[in-house]
Protein backbone atom coordinates (compact mmCIF):
# COMPACT_ATOMS: atom_id res chain seq x y z
CA UNK A 1 0.00 0.00 0.00
CA UNK A 2 1.56 3.39 -1.10
CA UNK A 3 0.70 6.12 1.68
CA UNK A 4 -1.52 9.04 0.26
CA UNK A 5 1.37 11.43 1.96
CA UNK A 6 4.35 9.80 0.26
CA UNK A 7 2.56 10.60 -3.33
CA UNK A 8 2.07 13.93 -2.56
CA UNK A 9 5.67 14.28 -1.44
CA UNK A 10 6.97 12.49 -5.30
CA UNK A 11 4.03 14.66 -7.19
CA UNK A 12 5.35 17.82 -5.95
CA UNK A 13 8.99 16.81 -6.65
CA UNK A 14 7.68 16.22 -10.09
CA UNK A 15 6.19 19.15 -9.74
CA UNK A 16 9.27 21.13 -8.83
CA UNK A 17 11.30 18.92 -11.81
CA UNK A 18 8.95 20.79 -14.46
CA UNK A 19 9.24 24.34 -12.93
CA UNK A 20 12.43 24.77 -12.33
CA UNK A 21 15.22 22.03 -13.65
CA UNK A 22 16.33 20.85 -10.21
CA UNK A 23 18.97 18.69 -11.46
CA UNK A 24 22.41 18.51 -8.60
CA UNK A 25 23.88 21.23 -11.21
CA UNK A 26 21.88 23.88 -10.68
CA UNK A 27 19.71 23.19 -7.43
CA UNK A 28 21.92 21.04 -5.03
CA UNK A 29 23.65 24.37 -4.00
CA UNK A 30 25.50 24.95 -6.68
CA UNK A 31 24.69 27.87 -8.90
CA UNK A 32 24.66 29.37 -12.34
CA UNK A 33 25.32 32.51 -11.63
CA UNK A 34 28.11 34.94 -12.67
CA UNK A 35 30.82 36.09 -10.23
CA UNK A 36 30.63 39.42 -8.24
CA UNK A 37 34.47 40.23 -8.55
CA UNK A 38 35.51 43.10 -6.33
CA UNK A 39 38.95 43.87 -4.74
CA UNK A 40 37.34 44.33 -1.49
CA UNK A 41 35.99 40.96 -0.80
CA UNK A 42 38.43 38.14 0.39
CA UNK A 43 37.22 34.39 -0.37
CA UNK A 44 37.28 32.79 2.95
CA UNK A 45 37.77 29.28 4.53
CA UNK A 46 34.85 27.20 4.25
CA UNK A 47 35.06 24.79 7.25
CA UNK A 48 34.26 21.05 6.23
CA UNK A 49 32.91 18.05 8.41
CA UNK A 50 34.20 17.10 10.86
CA UNK A 51 34.95 20.54 12.01
CA UNK A 52 33.36 20.76 15.40
CA UNK A 53 32.36 24.30 14.80
CA UNK A 54 29.80 23.41 12.16
CA UNK A 55 28.13 22.01 15.58
CA UNK A 56 27.86 25.36 17.46
CA UNK A 57 24.70 27.51 17.52
CA UNK A 58 25.50 30.65 16.59
CA UNK A 59 25.74 34.07 18.05
CA UNK A 60 22.80 37.11 17.25
CA UNK A 61 23.98 39.71 15.53
CA UNK A 62 23.61 41.94 18.31
CA UNK A 63 24.42 45.18 16.73
CA UNK A 64 21.65 44.73 14.18
CA UNK A 65 18.84 43.59 16.39
CA UNK A 66 17.27 46.68 17.04
CA UNK A 67 15.90 48.20 13.87
CA UNK A 68 17.40 51.62 14.36
CA UNK A 69 20.57 50.06 14.60
CA UNK A 70 23.75 50.17 11.69
CA UNK A 71 24.99 47.13 10.38
CA UNK A 72 29.12 47.55 11.40
CA UNK A 73 31.88 47.63 8.77
CA UNK A 74 32.36 44.43 10.18
CA UNK A 75 29.65 42.83 9.47
CA UNK A 76 29.15 44.20 6.07
CA UNK A 77 32.84 42.81 5.47
CA UNK A 78 31.48 39.42 6.59
CA UNK A 79 28.61 39.68 4.37
CA UNK A 80 30.82 40.57 1.25
CA UNK A 81 33.48 38.06 1.72
CA UNK A 82 30.77 35.64 2.04
CA UNK A 83 29.51 36.45 -1.32
CA UNK A 84 32.65 36.15 -2.99
CA UNK A 85 33.48 32.68 -1.06
CA UNK A 86 29.97 31.37 -2.06
CA UNK A 87 30.33 32.17 -5.49
CA UNK A 88 33.49 31.05 -5.91
CA UNK A 89 32.72 27.50 -4.29
CA UNK A 90 30.45 27.55 -6.53
CA UNK A 91 27.66 27.40 -4.29
CA UNK A 92 23.77 29.10 -4.09
CA UNK A 93 23.72 29.59 0.36
CA UNK A 94 26.34 29.90 3.20
CA UNK A 95 26.22 30.41 6.76
CA UNK A 96 28.76 32.21 8.71
CA UNK A 97 29.64 29.43 10.68
CA UNK A 98 30.82 27.93 7.33
CA UNK A 99 33.74 30.29 7.23
CA UNK A 100 33.95 29.87 11.19
CA UNK A 101 32.18 33.06 12.22
CA UNK A 102 29.80 32.10 14.81
CA UNK A 103 27.20 34.83 13.84
CA UNK A 104 23.44 34.37 12.90
CA UNK A 105 24.19 35.50 9.56
CA UNK A 106 23.27 33.74 6.02
CA UNK A 107 24.14 34.61 2.45
CA UNK A 108 22.30 33.70 -0.49
CA UNK A 109 21.96 33.65 -4.52
CA UNK A 110 18.99 31.84 -5.93
CA UNK A 111 19.19 33.30 -9.17
CA UNK A 112 18.45 31.63 -12.22
CA UNK A 113 19.57 31.62 -15.84
CA UNK A 114 17.25 34.65 -17.82
CA UNK A 115 15.95 33.28 -21.10
CA UNK A 116 19.05 34.85 -22.92
CA UNK A 117 21.31 32.83 -21.35
CA UNK A 118 22.61 35.42 -18.93
CA UNK A 119 22.24 34.85 -14.82
CA UNK A 120 21.72 38.45 -12.73
CA UNK A 121 23.24 38.04 -9.82
CA UNK A 122 21.01 38.41 -6.76
CA UNK A 123 22.44 38.71 -3.58
CA UNK A 124 20.48 38.17 -0.02
CA UNK A 125 21.38 38.51 3.12
CA UNK A 126 19.43 37.21 6.23
CA UNK A 127 20.47 39.19 9.48
CA UNK A 128 18.93 36.70 12.76
CA UNK A 129 16.53 35.25 10.85
CA UNK A 130 13.66 33.61 12.05
CA UNK A 131 11.28 30.69 11.02
CA UNK A 132 8.09 32.33 12.27
CA UNK A 133 5.62 29.50 11.08
CA UNK A 134 5.85 26.36 8.38
CA UNK A 135 3.51 24.84 5.87
CA UNK A 136 2.25 21.32 6.95
CA UNK A 137 2.91 20.47 3.38
CA UNK A 138 6.47 18.94 2.86
CA UNK A 139 8.45 19.04 -0.27
CA UNK A 140 11.77 17.07 -1.51
CA UNK A 141 15.14 18.66 -3.00
CA UNK A 142 18.40 16.88 -3.11
CA UNK A 143 20.56 18.59 -0.85
CA UNK A 144 24.55 19.47 -1.02
CA UNK A 145 26.16 21.96 1.64
CA UNK A 146 29.63 23.06 0.99
CA UNK A 147 30.91 21.86 4.28
CA UNK A 148 30.12 18.37 3.32
CA UNK A 149 31.63 18.59 -0.29
CA UNK A 150 29.94 16.45 -3.40
CA UNK A 151 27.79 14.68 -1.04
CA UNK A 152 24.39 14.81 -2.38
CA UNK A 153 20.86 13.06 -0.01
CA UNK A 154 17.26 13.89 -0.61
CA UNK A 155 15.56 15.62 1.95
CA UNK A 156 11.75 16.64 2.99
CA UNK A 157 11.16 19.96 4.58
CA UNK A 158 8.16 22.06 4.55
CA UNK A 159 7.28 23.29 1.56
CA UNK A 160 6.63 27.07 2.91
CA UNK A 161 8.05 28.81 5.91
CA UNK A 162 7.10 32.25 6.83
CA UNK A 163 10.47 34.03 7.80
CA UNK A 164 11.87 37.19 9.66
CA UNK A 165 15.06 38.51 9.40
CA UNK A 166 16.87 41.46 9.50
CA UNK A 167 18.74 42.92 6.24
CA UNK A 168 21.99 45.03 5.73
CA UNK A 169 20.49 47.95 6.56
CA UNK A 170 18.98 47.12 9.92
CA UNK A 171 15.74 46.72 8.49
CA UNK A 172 13.55 43.91 9.94
CA UNK A 173 11.47 41.76 7.69
CA UNK A 174 9.00 39.23 7.32
CA UNK A 175 8.70 37.17 4.15
CA UNK A 176 6.87 34.08 2.40
CA UNK A 177 9.22 31.83 1.27
CA UNK A 178 8.57 28.07 -1.14
CA UNK A 179 10.22 26.30 -3.28
CA UNK A 180 13.56 25.69 -3.12
CA UNK A 181 13.73 29.39 -1.75
CA UNK A 182 12.01 27.47 1.31
CA UNK A 183 14.11 24.55 1.47
CA UNK A 184 17.34 26.59 1.42
CA UNK A 185 16.51 29.02 4.08
CA UNK A 186 15.53 26.33 6.07
CA UNK A 187 19.20 24.32 5.45
CA UNK A 188 21.34 27.56 5.82
CA UNK A 189 18.95 28.52 9.51
CA UNK A 190 20.14 24.97 10.61
CA UNK A 191 23.61 25.66 9.93
CA UNK A 192 22.93 28.46 12.50
CA UNK A 193 21.50 25.88 15.32
CA UNK A 194 24.53 23.50 14.64
CA UNK A 195 22.37 21.30 12.14
CA UNK A 196 23.53 19.80 9.14
CA UNK A 197 21.21 18.17 6.60
CA UNK A 198 22.48 15.03 7.24
CA UNK A 199 20.54 15.00 10.50
CA UNK A 200 17.55 14.27 8.72
CA UNK A 201 18.86 11.34 6.79
CA UNK A 202 18.95 8.07 8.31
CA UNK A 203 21.04 7.07 10.46
CA UNK A 204 22.58 4.03 8.83
CA UNK A 205 23.63 7.18 6.09
CA UNK A 206 24.35 9.52 8.63
CA UNK A 207 27.30 7.54 10.06
CA UNK A 208 28.18 6.66 6.88
CA UNK A 209 29.00 10.00 5.52
CA UNK A 210 30.56 10.65 9.33
CA UNK A 211 32.52 7.98 9.02
CA UNK A 212 33.91 8.96 5.56
CA UNK A 213 34.90 12.80 6.33
CA UNK A 214 36.20 11.36 9.74
CA UNK A 215 38.59 9.49 7.72
CA UNK A 216 39.34 12.17 4.96
CA UNK A 217 40.54 14.43 7.57
CA UNK A 218 42.65 11.71 9.49
CA UNK A 219 44.01 11.12 6.28
CA UNK A 220 44.97 14.52 5.71
CA UNK A 221 46.77 14.96 9.22
CA UNK A 222 48.84 12.04 8.41
ZN1 LIG B 1 25.11 23.72 4.20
Amino acid sequence: MVNASLIFVVNHRLKNVVNEPLTRGNSALTPANQQLKSPAMAIREIIILPDKQLRLVSKPVEKVSKPVEKVTAEVRKLADDMFETMYDAPGIGLAAIQVAQPLRLITMDLAKKEEDGETKPRPRVFINPEILSSSEEMSVYEEGCLSIPEYYEEVERPARVRLRFTDLDGKVHEEDAEGLFATCIQHEIDHLNGVLFVDYLSKLKRDRVLKKFAKAAKRAAE
